[in-house]
């Protein structure tokens, strides 16, 4: 099972979010547990490496990762956070969480609140939300003139331009759930009165968006998947396989990135300490 060429979207090409099926599984014979206890191994095996490949990244301090997390409320971008980057070493993590942007933000371009937090080298920068929000909330409920969102894909692609060329490395997942398994999520949180503070009277009015959501997220994923920083649709209703799917992805990357911890200092070798 190869989770990069599985999910990325190859530059240029044509999505149908209707036809990938949000609910995908490894495909192993057996029953649905025994498949995601194989599938939960693996993501451990995973997250062994990014740890080990993390200290590395920090240790060289010359590169960074950004991953990027965009879906439909309740589509796990804070569960991935939680499950598949938690684990790794806070000092070298930063995450940053889009909202509403605040007055200051309005007054300067779409991007500046994006540039601001990008990772430094050494370090891995994850977006709960991200920058393309300006192509999909925005679009969809008009926020700004058509005219100047139609724009955005093309800074986005020459900003993200500039943080590879500047050593970044870009990795986009879109969490793909479908509207029923939004409704059991949505409902769940009603329900539960730890969960309830997350349920917010909007979340309603962009379900009832649903299609033209998906229109927008189809535009961003044809326009914006670049080979320097693809995007990648994660079928994310099982969780267990969502949480695979990007633990592979990044673990690849990180292999490719491959960091060297820098040489010792020629005066240290051989140095006895008293
Ligand atoms: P949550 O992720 O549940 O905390 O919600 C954050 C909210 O902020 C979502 O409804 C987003 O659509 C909204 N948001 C994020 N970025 C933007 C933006 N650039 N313009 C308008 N709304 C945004
Ligand atoms: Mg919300």
């Amino acid at each position: 099972m190869d989770a990069y060429n599985l999910h990325c979207i190859k530059p240029g090409s044509k999505v149908k979010l209707r036809d990938i099926d949000p609910s995908k599984t490894l495909g192993l014979q057996g029953p649905e547990d025994q498949e995601r206890a194989a599938a939960d191994a693996l993501r451990d095996q995973n997250i062994g490496v990014m740890q080990q490949l993390q200290y590395r990244l920090w240790a060289e301090a010359k590169r960074s990762l950004l991953i990027v997390l965009q879906g439909m409320d309740c589509s796990g971008k804070d569960g991935t956070t939680r499950r598949v980057l938690g684990p790794l070493n806070p000092q070298g993590v930063r995450v940053s969480s889009f909202k509403k942007p605040t007055d200051e933000e309005l007054s300067h371009d779409f991007l500046w609140r994006v540039h601001k937090v990008v990772p430094a080298r050494g370090m891995i920068g994850v977006f709960n939300r991200s920058h393309y929000e300006d192509v999909l909330v925005v679009r969809v409920l008009n926020l700004v003139p058509k005219g100047e969102w139609s724009l955005r894909y093309d800074h986005i692609n020459d900003f993200e331009k500039l943080l590879t060329e500047s050593g970044t490395r870009i990795l986009k997942f879109m969490l793909h759930i479908s509207k029923d398994e939004q409704k059991e999520r949505l409902q769940a949180r009603l329900d539960d009165p730890e969960k309830g503070w997350k349920f917010a009277l909007g979340d309603l009015d962009t379900r009832k968006r649903w299609d033209e959501y998906m229109d927008a997220y189809e535009a961003m994923l044809e326009r914006c998947s670049t080979p320097e920083a693809p995007w990648f649709v994660i079928p994310a209703d099982k969780k267990w396989y969502r949480n695979w799917a990007i633990s592979s992805i990044v673990r690849r990357e990180l292999e490719l990135m491959d960091p060297k911890t820098p040489a010792m200092d020629a005066e240290l070798k051989g140095l006895k300490i008293e």
